[in-house]
Order: structure tokens, then C-alpha cells, then sequence
């Protein structure tokens, strides 16, 4: 029997949970589409540029495919979420879910067809703050931000946690909008705090992973996702990780090295999670954040204000999506632009050809120290047509169009510009993105 088809748990899951009949679920054949490259690759399957061709136009969609192992685990329990929950979400700042494909098993898929989700394609993900170092203006910063927290706001609305919100996770377009993308891990909670919950803790990619989850809470909600947010604005702020920890406690003492050990007077109740014990580094750090930024001129006071209340380490005190949205960030001048007005990056740029460019660069650096049974690899990956990447700048002076001051500058970052930031861009993708 061939994997087309969902295992009768799987199916009946589906209907129980899903209130979404069975028989309205498209399921069109996957050769409609014709897939370009790879762009994206999970833990749960790849992720592909694919092209669609109509009589009229040709549109780009990606394509990602569910990675069944075998037939007795059936349809994975991630790919069941994200579908469920993405076919209820419609926001401009949600990634939106065209359909569901599948394959026809053939000799080149072991006669196993393979389930694709199809979504609106997405030029970039925000990987790109730290491997491309854009220098983005607080206009351009507002306007990211903007989004990434309407779509959030929009989530939590609707009693859904996303549970893995980090830089590659948001997607941007070269219309300038951002989607929240890969719902594997969202789900959907029970709002009322009188109700204790009790779920997994192992969420959330480690240096985007809320202080509560590393010290072992699992009676948790919206706030999670508050200080991910937190720790993806830092990063539109700096162009670096803020907590790049390797371990649970490495990252545990990287937080508190920033934001001061905690204790029960500021955070009711930490004492007595599960881990505080074996995480809580014998030190006597206090909050010291504001040193990060001591060097950059884009943080002011409000900008400040709004990052730290995003990163206060006690789940109840940490601002909420909703607040976040009217803080006076967003208010003052520079206005946020719009997403029209972003920087236009020239090439499309995903965290999977950022690891792969990193690999390359590896190359390039062991070869500089001398290796020439290298320097064939070097001559092949420098093709010169590869050099350049043009981003094109409608609003480099830190005022936005409103303010009619906006110019027209037209920036190049070439490779040479790309070149130094290689230290960085190897310290960064050399470390385990998710140790877990
Ligand atoms: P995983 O669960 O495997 O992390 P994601 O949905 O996050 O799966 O996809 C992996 C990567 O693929 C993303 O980080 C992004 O770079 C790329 N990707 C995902 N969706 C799209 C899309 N709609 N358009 C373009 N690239 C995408
Ligand atoms: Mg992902």
C-alpha cells in the first residue's frame, strides 16, 4: 500500500479535531506545480521555491514537504497542527496556506507520494538580520516590528500560541510585508489564568526561548511568544543574537547575565520551578541590558523601554502584544515607514543557503590558510555572476516618506562588504542553532 494516504488514526484525528470536513480539503495533484530550488530545510521535510503556470501568468508559491517516515506513525502530529490551525488564520501578517498537494508515487519516490503544503511565496526570512547585516533604519525597524506584532496580536486573539517565533521563522516579501510562518509547534490554549495548564517546556528554539520554559514552567502562555519578539527586535536593533547560548544553562546564564538573577520578590514563584536549582548560575549579576546598546545611536530611552519590558523576566510583568502595539515607539518620530518603503534585498535569502554559504566560506578560509587541494573548490563556487547582491534603498536617512524628507539613495552591498562580515556570519552559523 502506498503512503497517499492518511492512516485511519491520522483521519480520524483530523475530524474530530479539525471542523473542517474531510471531503472540502483540496487535494489537487503536486505536478501542477514545478519546483525551482530548495529554500528551507526542517526537521519535518524540505522546503522548495516551485513555480506555477497558468494560461495568463506565472506565480511562485513554496512548497513544503511532509517528511512521512513510515506508514505505521502515519500523517506527523506537527504537519497535522500547522494545517489545522493555518487553515483558520487569515491576517495579512500570517503566512497564508494555499492547499494541500500530493504527489503521485512513482519509481523516484519509492512509490510513496509525498503530502506538500503550498504557501505564498516569501523572498526572505529574517536570518538575513545577521547573516546579510543590513543596516535598517527605526523607521524600517518600526515597520517590521509593526508586523511582526500585529500578526502575533492577531494569534493570541484567536487563543493561539506560535511557540517558535525566531528570526527564521518570519518571512518577508519585496513588497516589504512580513507573515509569521511554521506553525509545527503552535498551539491553541486555554486563555483563562485561573485554569493551571500543563504543557511541554521543550518549545521554542533555545536563544529565542523565554527564561519560565529554561526553568522547567509548564503552566505558561501568550508571554512566551512576547519574549521571542524581544529577543528578534534586539536583533533588528544590533544585527546579532542577543542570548546565544549552546545549553539549557549556558542560556540560562546568558539571560540573567543581562537582565539580573531573579528572585521571589521580583518574580513570584521562580524559586520553586523545576529546574531553578540546577539552572540559577551562582553569581550575583544584576540588570545591566542597557549596556548591550551602550554603542548605537538607534537605541534611544522609548526605544529601550519597549525592548526591556519585552525581555522582564517574569512571564506576569512582561508587556503583552496589545500594549507593545501602543507604546510610544510607535508614536514618536521617526513615524515607521511603509513596507513599500523597506530596503529592497536583491536576491532571495533563506537561513538554509545561509548555512550552505557558510560551509562554502569554511572552504574559502581553510584555503587562504594555504590548503591547495582546496583552491579547485574555491575556483567553482566563485562564479562571478554570484557577486553581487543589490539592495535597493528608497529611505536610507532615518525619516520616513511621511516626513517628506525620504531621498532616493541607491545602495550596493557587494561581495566584498559580505566578505567581513564572515567572522561573524561563521561564529554565528558555526554554533548549533537548536541543541535540543
Ligand atoms: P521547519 O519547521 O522545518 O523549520 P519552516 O516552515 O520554518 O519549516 O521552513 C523552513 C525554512 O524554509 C524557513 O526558515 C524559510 O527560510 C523557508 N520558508 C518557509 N516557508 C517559506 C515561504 N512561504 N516562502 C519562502 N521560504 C519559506
Ligand atoms: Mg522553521
Amino acid at each position: 500500500m502506498s503512503s497517499n494516504y492518511l492512516s485511519n488514526d491520522s483521519l480520524n484525528y483530523l475530524n474530530t479535531t479539525n471542523r473542517i470536513p474531510m471531503k472540502d480539503w483540496r487535494c489537487r495533484d503536486a505536478s501542477l506545480y514545478s519546483k525551482i530550488s530548495q529554500v528551507g530545510e526542517g526537521t519535518f521535510g524540505k522546503v522548495y521555491k516551485a513555480q506555477y503556470t497558468s494560461k495568463t501568468n506565472t506565480s511562485y508559491v513554496a512548497l513544503k514537504k511532509i517528511l512521512i517516515e513510515n506508514e505505521k506513525e502515519g500523517f506527523p502530529v506537527t504537519a497535522m497542527r500547522e494545517i489545522l490551525i493555518m487553515k483558520r488564520l487569515h491576517h495579512k501578517n500570517i503566512l497564508k496556506l494555499i492547499e494541500i498537494v500530493l504527489s503521485q508515487p512513482n519509481e523516484k519516490n519509492k512509490y510513496r507520494g509525498n503530502f506538500y503544503l503550498v504557501f505564498e511565496y516569501m523572498e526572505h526570512d529574517l536570518s538575513l538580520l545577521s547573516t546579510l547585516r543590513i543596516n535598517y533604519t527605526i523607521p524600517n525597524i518600526k515597520c517590521i516590528l509593526h508586523q511582526i506584532l500585529s500578526g502575533i496580536g492577531y494569534l493570541h486573539k484567536n487563543n493561539i500560541i506560535h511557540r517558535d517565533i525566531k528570526s527564521a521563522n518570519i518571512l518577508l516579501n519585496n513588497k516589504g510585508e512580513i507573515k509569521i510562518g511554521d506553525f509545527g509547534l503552535a498551539r491553541i490554549i486555554n486563555p483563562n489564568p485561573n485554569i493551571a495548564k500543563r504543557y511541554t517546556n521543550r518549545v521554542v528554539t533555545l536563544w529565542y526561548r523565554a527564561p519560565e520554559l529554561l526553568l522547567g514552567e509548564t503552566n505558561y502562555g501568550f508571554a512566551i511568544d512576547v519574549w521571542s519578539i524581544g529577543c528578534v527586535f534586539s536583533e533588528l536593533l544590533n544585527g546579532v543574537p542577543l542570548f546565544n547560548g549552546r545549553t539549557d544553562n549556558e542560556q540560562v546564564e546568558k539571560i540573567f547575565e543581562k537582565c539580573g538573577i531573579p528572585n521571589e520578590e521580583s518574580w513570584k514563584g521562580v524559586t520553586k520551578l523545576k529546574y531553578w536549582k540546577e539552572r540559577c548560575p551562582n553569581a550575583n549579576y544584576t540588570f545591566n541590558l542597557r549596556e548591550v546598546y551602550k554603542d548605537n545611536k538607534k537605541v534611544d530611552d522609548i526605544t529601550f523601554d519597549l525592548l526591556s519590558k519585552m525581555l522582564i523576566l517574569d512571564p506576569s510583568k512582561r508587556i503583552t502584544v496589545k500594549e507593545a502595539l501602543e507604546h510610544n515607539f510607535f508614536k514618536n518620530e521617526p513615524l515607521m515607514c511603509k513596507p513599500e518603503e523597506l530596503p529592497i534585498i536583491g536576491e532571495d535569502s533563506h537561513e538554509y543557503q545561509s548555512r550552505k554559504d557558510y560551509k562554502q566560506n569554511k572552504i574559502l578560509m581553510e584555503a587562504n590558510r594555504g590548503n591547495k587541494n582546496l583552491i579547485n573548490n574555491i575556483n567553482h563556487m566563485n562564479n562571478p555572476n554570484n557577486n553581487n547582491i543589490n539592495i535597493g534603498n528608497n529611505n536610507n536617512n532615518g525619516v520616513n516618506n511621511n516626513g517628506n524628507k525620504g531621498n532616493n539613495n541607491n545602495m550596493i552591498i557587494g561581495k566584498n562588504d559580505l566578505e567581513t562580515n564572515n567572522n561573524f556570519r561563521n561564529e554565528f552559523l558555526g554554533i548549533k542553532r537548536n541543541p535540543d
